[in-house]
């Protein structure tokens, strides 16, 4: 069993509409499980969903929430819960306000120093997401020839405390894993140690939220090395918590290091968190 429990379509700052994601999902990467979880939005359930059920794989409905606590930005996967949960929804409508709020106080920034992007330029990138990402915003530097690649602009632009990062707002990490709950969903911790909130996801922080409801912990993930797995899995043992693995696929926004399937979940963890 080949199980991959995070990876983002066009619907969010994938490059893969949800169809063509599930198709590589069976074609490509020859995956049993996918789990489709764009930032901040279900929007690609549905178009995930038919294309499962006609190419035959199964399919987890999720989403990644951008989320903060103690000050440090916390990305939280939520599985299988009710997408018309009306608190949730609006804490997501809160969340995907502020991607829109961002955008162009980020292009002011970029103005000031002589990179000039229209917000059109961006939603030239963003297509069919629910809202702009960052990635967009690389894309759209991309396209008018600023940079090489997506990735440059997280290089002394885009990234946090960039020369162009803004603030945006994310819901507060208790508060969004609560909406998971209530709306009968699964909760996991995403790449719990990548960018900072090494510093702040402690085992006391984690036995916090799993006190709050939280399944699992993302441990198997290109942002963590062999030392960060080893130390997850042993948090994960000693609280009773799921430890899962994926790859973040983005399509070709990112690094083969994110290709399809690259991190998978033991079924035996997936039984335990979605059977
Ligand atoms: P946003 O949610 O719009 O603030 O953008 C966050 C997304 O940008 C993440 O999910 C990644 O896909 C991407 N990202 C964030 N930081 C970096 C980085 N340092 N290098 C490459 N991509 C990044
Ligand atoms: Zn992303
Ligand atoms: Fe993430
Ligand atoms: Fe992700």
């Amino acid at each position: 069993m080949r199980i991959d429990l995070h990876t983002h379509s066009s619907r969010s700052d994938g490059t893969d509409t949800p169809t063509e994601l599930v198709r590589k999902a069976v074609e490509v990467a020859e995956l049993d499980v996918v789990a489709l979880t764009d930032h901040d939005a279900t929007t690609g359930w549905e178009e995930a969903q038919e294309a499962a059920d006609r190419l035959g794989i199964v399919l987890v409905k999720g989403i990644e929430i951008s989320t903060t606590y103690e000050g440090e930005s916390v990305h939280l996967l939520g599985y299988e819960f009710d997408p018309g949960h009306q608190p949730l929804v609006a804490e997501l409508e809160r969340v995907l306000g502020g991607r829109d709020r961002r955008l162009p106080r980020v292009l002011d920034k970029l103005a000031e120093h002589g990179i000039h992007l229209t917000e059109d330029d961006v939603a030239a990138q963003s297509g069919g997401a629910a809202a702009s990402g960052r990635p967009h915003i690389a894309d759209a530097m991309v396209a008018k020839g600023y940079i090489q690649h997506r990735d440059d602009a997280f290089d002394g632009w885009l990234n946090t405390g960039g020369r162009a990062y803004v603030e945006r707002y994310a819901a507060p990490l208790v508060d969004a894993l609560g909406l998971v709950k209530d709306a009968g969903g699964k909760a996991v911790v995403a790449h719990p140690w990548s960018r900072g909130s090494d510093r702040v996801l402690t085992t006391a922080a984690f036995s916090e939220l799993r006190d709050a409801g939280l399944d699992g912990i993302e441990a198997d993930h290109v942002d963590h090395d062999v030392w960060a797995r080893e130390q997850l899995r042993g948090i994960a043992r000693e609280l009773g918590l799921v430890v899962t693995g994926s790859s973040d696929y983005h399509g070709t926004g990112k690094s083969e290091a994110f290709a399809l399937g690259a991190h998978l979940t033991d079924p035996e963890q997936y039984q335990r968190l979605l059977g």
